[in-house]
């Protein structure tokens, strides 16, 4: 039996990796900040598929709440295996717009929540002496964007973290990496205009937006032995519209 937690997996990205980490033999912790409801059901999503999965409630940016997620993880699961990042927040503004509190909220959730969840991680998986994290970066921590000041910061600051992570934790068996996608398709890119998405895909070589599962199937690959000597790294997936 092996254990993923994925952050914030009641929709959306993390929710598609979950079922991916599931579909590849992992029993699953779906962790959510609000929504119980679609939390369950990605719950019973990876249980038809025939793996062990919970619902936590816990706020990234919370320390204890973290801390309790991760406990309960040990209690039910034994082991910690894989952890993804996830969870994320975006509060867009022009720099000269934003609010302080804004700009604060992005951190805590982002940055201080990869951070929170490691920490509280770490003595099990140096304990196993093996383990893989997998930290959500986005394309606009290399390129920045306009009015995401706040995003960007966080996002960048992760890529950073994953580096040193994977500089402390290597020589005991966990490996560390981050997946940066570009645009996906999203509750958030649902909103948008069809003239704003049309500008997007112009500006991707492969010329579509990505989906869930491309940004999943690379978590998948990160997270598997085919990976056993990639530490350190930010696998890009964005339809080359950012080139490394
Ligand atoms: P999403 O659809 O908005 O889903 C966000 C998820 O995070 C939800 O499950 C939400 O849970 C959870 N969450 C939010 N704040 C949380 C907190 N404080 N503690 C625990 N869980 C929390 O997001 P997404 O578009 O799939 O993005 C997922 C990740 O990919 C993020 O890190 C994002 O920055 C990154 N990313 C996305 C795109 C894109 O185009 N979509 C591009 C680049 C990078 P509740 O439902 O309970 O609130």
């Amino acid at each position: 039996m092996a254990l993923a937690i994925v952050t914030g997996s009641s929709r959306g990205i993390g929710e598609a990796t979950a079922i991916k980490l599931a579909e590849d033999g992992f029993d699953v912790l779906v962790n959510y900040s609000g929504n119980q409801e679609r939390a369950e059901a990605v719950v019973a999503k990876i249980e038809a598929l025939g793996q062990k999965a919970i619902a936590v409630k816990a706020n990234v940016s919370d320390a204890e709440e973290v801390k309790e997620m991760v406990r309960i993880a040990i209690e039910t699961f034994g082991s910690i295996d894989v952890v993804v990042n996830n969870a994320g927040i975006t509060r867009d503004n022009l720099t000269m717009r934003m609010k302080s509190e804004d700009f604060d909220d992005v951190i805590a959730t982002n940055l201080k929540g990869v951070f929170n969840v490691v920490q509280s991680v770490t003595r099990q998986m140096l304990k196993q002496r093996s383990g893989v994290i997998i930290n959500m970066s986005s394309v606009v921590g290399a390129l920045g964007n306009a009015g995401q000041a706040n995003y960007v910061a966080s996002k960048a600051g992760v890529e950073g973290l994953t580096k040193t992570f994977a500089r402390e934790f290597a020589s005991r068996g966990v490996r560390v990496n981050a997946v940066a996608p570009g645009f996906i398709v999203s509750d958030m890119t649902d909103k948008l205009g069809a003239d704003l998405v049309e500008g997007m895909k112009q500006q991707i070589p492969l010329g579509t937006l990505g989906e869930v599962n491309d940004i999943a199937e690379a978590v998948s690959f990160l997270a598997s032995n085919k990976a056993k000597y990639i530490t350190g790294q930010t696998l890009h997936v964005n339809g080359g519209m950012f080139m490394n």
